[in-house]
């Protein structure tokens, strides 16, 4: 598995945004992946046996070669997951809806009700709409107060993926981007194993991001879920993520804290 990200554009602001942070024109000096640069990095992570890629930005589907790249890494062999904030393109949208290829998901990064924004919400319903089960919730938890229940309803209503993805909003380092605060976890554990247990009565999986920690959970809270402590405190096991450059960082939260540009072969040249 590894994150590609395409773009450093977004036509979001999430105030939790760990990416913002390393996506400083001036710290990192381009803004779109170059086909060089997307060529040199398939490469890479074909010679490393890598089969499932996410497709990331900033908004990916902001990058004007974005479903040329989406169809390069299927005709490739891999398993491409998109994320995406929602606002997505008209034109591009109807590209997306084209491509009949069951290894291509789309992972929405929803909008919880407390938040009113009538114009994001109506744009990401138009994709669930359109792509239906290829579509994958994910929601990035930075309140204590967050509700999680609309997104059974959500799944329910159009047909979604039965899965959902929960992230835990993280502090970057020297950033500024708002986070959960760990005097709050046992209360978004205890929210999220009582949205865990009703989703898995309803035939949906929940999965969680890295940086989830046990002792988040209340007692015995786990266990109900389906997991072990094992596998939530090792979650921190590093996804390369590619940077629109050619970089590669092993963890957003820390990425000020190292980078390295991806291995060239000769041969990728
Ligand atoms: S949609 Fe993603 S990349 Fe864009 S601001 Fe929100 S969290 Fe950051």
């Amino acid at each position: 598995m590894a994150n590609l990200s395409i773009t450093n554009r977004c036509n979001r602001h999430c105030d939790y945004c760990f990416a913002r942070e390393s996506f400083q024109p001036e710290s990192i000096g381009v803004t779109e992946m170059s086909w060089n640069t997307f060529e040199q990095s398939l490469n890479f992570l074909i010679r490393s046996n890598v089969r499932d890629v996410s497709v990331l930005g900033g908004e990916p589907t902001m990058h004007p070669e974005f479903i040329h790249f989406v169809h390069r890494l299927l005709g490739s062999g891999m398993r491409v997951l998109v994320f995406t904030g929602g606002l997505v393109n008209v034109r591009v949208l109807d590209l997306l809806e084209k491509i009949d290829d069951d290894r291509l998901s789309v992972l929405v990064n929803v909008v919880p009700p407390t938040i009113n924004n009538f114009s994001l919400t109506k744009r990401q319903a138009t994709l669930y709409r359109r792509l239906g089960s290829r579509i994958v919730l994910g929601i990035n938890i930075a309140s204590p107060a967050v509700e999680l229940g609309f997104l059974l309803e959500l799944i329910n209503q159009y047909g979604l993926n039965p899965y959902v993805r929960l992230g835990l909003a993280h502090p970057v380092l020297g950033g500024t981007n708002c986070y959960l605060h760990p005097r709050h976890y046992p209360e978004v554990g205890r929210r999220v194993t009582a949205f865990g247990l009703e989703a898995l009565n309803r035939g949906i999986r929940i999965g969680l991001d890295c940086g989830w920690v046990p002792c988040l959970f209340p007692e015995g809270g786990l266990s109900a879920l389906g997991m072990t402590p094992k596998d939530v405190g090792s979650r921190c096991n590093p996804i390369l993520d590619i940077l629109p450059n050619g970089q590669v960082i092993a963890c957003y939260p820390l990425t000020s804290h190292s980078r390295e540009f991806i291995p060239i072969d000769q041969d990728d040249s």
